[in-house]
């Protein structure tokens, strides 16, 4: 049955966009040397002109930084600094539907996710590492790890405030300071969040924030004055931080791309684990570094399963990012779109294929209907490269083995779902999946004490959890634990 719901908008009251942003530096906003705007993806309305920092503005944003750091953040006692990062998640919290509302206007994604996922998130991530500021000499990394110094991180566009937190939280709390690059299409957020440094009075230079494209990004990370730089992004963008990273000997942590498999058996309760799939690709509209973009079902059960998927999906509601009952959002810029539409248009092609629901899309703004396609071979582009978008690829096994087998011929290994009722053939799969995160009957969970990070073209480092505090320390010698 479908139900027909009455549009039920969020108000945008409770934002007050300015017209204009400047750059964070040094604790206030200052001008850069251009402008550029950021507009809405559901309706390609201008939102607001912000600042694109040159060369010379990263420069001053690092000398910031440094002065922060040597003269106040990594001097100040660890309670002190757990402080104002509680202070900082309490005003996340306060905050929160401004902030909710923001993010669903720059991202395009539904209010229901960033009001019950992004910023929740958010602010638990500084209130789990404002508990870790004066216990890191417990924490397994000697009596007294030190910091690393200034910090220089670059992040995309599909989680815009929580990663951010991801990465400032445990940089701040080990005692560092940072230079944050948002992403070009979503940097909302981030000056928003600069604002709350402010109210949270904390010290001018800890956190700096410079707006701008891949060339900002280039800038910071190449600068001498950074000591080690933190990454989310694509694969290719990560090589090339990689390599800049090797010649200068700068620390770095990188978390790239991903094609994880969700493995569902045939003891798995159909709708528990449809749910699961539909969580694992559509959350986000698939703008997921570990979303479950390739279904892996076991033979036997795979018209039961894509029957019970087909019938979920119909009900799926895409449109307004600010009504309350919308499940699928904006794509988040053209070239994102471009990006899908290209990939989906080789699916079909090669000769998967394609199905999606009966889903009118608006006329304005950037829009992709949930997506699925079956007959996918492991030799397809959709089955093998990155989509990002809400386009799920069903391959078919009949053993745990093959069920491995597929799933790790990948060059990426973020993460990975599986679907069973046997406790047994979850700790089997568990241990043969090539991927940093193994979710067991469910799928896209987040917490800030678990770990997160990839292997081999995902990347490396770790983020949250006592593996993420190791980051931003300096611990060359190895821990004790
Ligand atoms: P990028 O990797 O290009 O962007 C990530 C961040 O890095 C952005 O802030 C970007 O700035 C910045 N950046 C771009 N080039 C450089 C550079 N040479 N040096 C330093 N920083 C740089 O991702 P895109 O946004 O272009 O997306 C491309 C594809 O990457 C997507 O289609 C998707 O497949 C994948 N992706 C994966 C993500 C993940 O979490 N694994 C996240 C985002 C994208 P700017 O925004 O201004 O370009």
């Amino acid at each position: 049955m479908r139900f027909e719901y009455s549009p039920a908008p969020e108000s945008r009251s409770v934002v007050r966009l300015r017209d204009s942003y400047g750059l964070f530096i040094g604790g206030s906003f200052v001008a850069g040397s251009s402008v550029f705007k950021t507009i809405s993806p559901a309706t390609e309305e201008v939102l607001a002109e912000v600042t694109h920092a040159g060369p010379e503005d990263v420069d001053k944003a690092v000398a910031a930084a440094r002065q922060a750091y040597e003269r106040v953040w990594s001097e100040m006692p660890g309670r002190e600094r757990g402080k104002y990062l509680f202070r900082i998640a309490r005003i996340i919290q306060e905050r929160a539907r401004e902030l909710a509302v923001l993010e669903s206007m720059d991202n395009g994604k539904p209010i229901r996710e960033s009001r019950d996922v992004d910023v929740p998130l958010a602010a638990a991530h500084f209130f789990y590492h404002a508990g870790w500021a004066d216990k890191l000499g417990y924490a397994g990394f000697g009596p007294s790890p030190r910091p690393l110094g200034v910090v220089g991180q670059v992040i995309p566009w599909n989680f815009p405030l929580l990663m951010l937190a991801w990465k400032v939280a445990p940089a701040l709390a080990c005692g560092n300071t940072v230079v944050l690059k948002p992403a070009e299409t979503t940097p909302l957020t981030a000056l928003l969040f600069a604002e709350i440094c402010q109210q949270a009075d904390l010290p001018p230079g800890v956190v700096n924030i410079v707006t701008g494209d891949g060339a900002t990004g280039q800038a910071v990370v190449a600068h001498p004055g950074i000591d080690k730089v933190a990454f989310t992004g694509s694969t290719e963008v990560g090589k090339e931080i990689a390599r800049a990273c090797a010649v200068s000997g700068k620390r770095v942590t990188l978390e790239l791309g991903g094609k994880a498999a969700n493995v569902v058996f045939d003891d798995a309760p159909v709708d528990q684990a449809v749910e699961g799939i539909v969580n694992g690709i559509f959350f986000n509209q698939g703008h997921v570094c570990c979303a479950g973009s390739r279904l892996l079902v076991q033979e036997s059960v795979q018209d039961e399963v894509l029957a019970a998927l087909r019938r979920r999906m119909g009900t799926l509601r895409l449109g307004d990012p600010l009504d309350k009952n919308t499940d699928v959002g904006a794509i988040n810029s053209r070239a994102q779109l471009d990006k899908i539409s290209e990939l989906v248009g080789s699916g079909e092609a090669e000769g998967a294929a394609r199905w999606s629901p009966p889903c009118p899309l608006p006329d304005r703004g950037f829009w992709f209907p949930p997506t699925v396609f079956t007959e996918v071979s492991q030799a397809h582009r959709i089955a093998r490269e990155e989509i990002f978008g809400p386009v799920l690829s069903v391959l078919t096994f009949r053993t745990p083995a093959e069920a491995i087998e597929k799933a790790n011929r990948t060059p990426y290994g973020l993460s990975a779902g599986v679907w069973t009722e046997k406790g047994s053939l979850i700790l089997w799969m568990a241990s043969r999946l090539r991927a940093g995160v193994v979710w067991a009957n469910t799928f896209n969970r987040f917490d800030p004490s678990s770990p997160f990070g990839g292997y081999k073209e995902s990347g490396f480092g770790r983020e949250g959890g006592r593996h993420g505090l190791e980051a931003y320390l300096d611990v060359v010698g190895g821990g004790d634990v």
